[in-house]
């Protein structure tokens, strides 16, 4: 059985956590996206982060 991750994007402004998704990959990735926050009520830069 493989373990699994929890992982989601923060906004990088606020904070918040906009965008969670499990991962079963052991892989580390480092990931920066420009998505929406729904806190800023704009476009901001997420940080991939692994909970
Ligand atoms: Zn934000």
């Amino acid at each position: 059985m493989a373990e699994r991750f929890i992982t989601y994007f923060q906004c990088t402004v606020c904070k918040e956590r906009n965008y969670y998704f499990s991962s079963n990959r052991k892989k580390e990735v480092k990931l920066e996206l420009n998505k929406y926050c729904k806190k800023c009520k704009k476009h901001t830069l997420h940080k991939l982060v692994k909970a």
